[in-house]
């Protein structure tokens, strides 16, 4: 599904990501760990086009429909239409944009670029009670502006609601963990597991092996420095839980 090829990034003239590659398939759910400032958030952004960043070599390659195309030369929007999310580590606060509106705006967006009918907000309406019992969601979220004043937990679950909401082929999730609580957390692995099938692509940003747990991906990696430097199963999570970054890498690096 996507393709990373050797990408090297820069802020300014500051390099992030110095060829990192990675391979996305469609069933699989995929790990992304590391040591803060590895570049996990940056990869995140740069896949879903934040225009901070400039790749200054590499591809990301993407199929949709048996069409495999750049997504370098595609606008952010452009990219949503083709069924690529990001949720954001620190999701932004948008002051005067209902919640609603927001959601029913971004659904209607892909439904566009994908060809499919859009709905007219009584039914959007209806539509979204059934997402918001599903996440056990208050009613109150949707007439509140966009994040405005919501605690970080309350932020994290909005950003799976518009998962729920928008369905797309390759979700990224930046630290969907943070702040939660027990309960909040295996309810997101539900919500997740729940969410994805043979045809989606699921990427976990995380430092804890707590949601992994829950919901177990098919592959790991650790970044650091702006590179994939270790990739493994599952066990590779639970070893980073009981040793450290540190302890991990350098037994990998001496490769025993
Ligand atoms: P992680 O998510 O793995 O903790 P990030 O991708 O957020 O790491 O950041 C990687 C490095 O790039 C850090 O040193 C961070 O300060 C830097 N960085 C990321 N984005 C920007 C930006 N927009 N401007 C300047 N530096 C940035
Ligand atoms: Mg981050």
């Amino acid at each position: 599904m996507l393709h990373i090829q050797d990408l090297h990034v820069q802020v300014g003239d500051l390099p992030i990501l110095k060829g990192l590659s990675l391979d996305l398939q469609p069933g699989e759910i995929h790990a992304l760990m590391g040591p803060n400032g590895s570049g996990k958030s940056t990869l995140g952004k740069v896949i879903a086009g934040d225009p901070a960043y400039t790749v200054t070599s590499g591809d990301l390659q993407y199929t949709t429909d048996l069409k495999t195309k750049s997504l370098l030369p595609l606008k952010p929007e452009q990219r949503a239409g083709l069924g690529i999310f990001l949720s954001f580590q620190y999701p932004p606060e948008i002051v005067g944009v209902p919640n609603e509106e927001f959601l029913h705006a971004s659904f209607g967006a892909i439904c566009r670029a994908q060809g499919i009918e859009e709905m007219n907000k009584e039914d959007f309406h209806v539509f979204l009670q059934q997402k918001i019992a599903d996440l056990a969601i208050s009613e109150s979220f949707l007439s509140r502006q966009l994040n405005v004043d919501f605690s970080g937990g309350e932020k994290k679950r909005n950003e799976l609601l518009q998962l729920a909401v928008l369905s797309p082929r390759l979700a990224i999730l930046d630290e969907i963990d943070s702040g939660l609580d027990v309960d909040a957390l295996r309810q997101t692995a539900e919500v997740l597991k729940g969410f994805h099938d043979d045809d989606k692509a699921l990427v976990l940003i995380t430092h804890y092996q707590r949601l992994l747990e829950h919901i177990r991906p098919h592959h790991v990696h650790i970044l650091r420095q702006g590179q994939v430097v270790v990739s493994a199963d599952y066990t590779l999570a639970q070893d980073i839980e009981r040793y450290g970054y540190d302890e991990v890498l350098a037994s990998h690096v001496c490769g025993s």
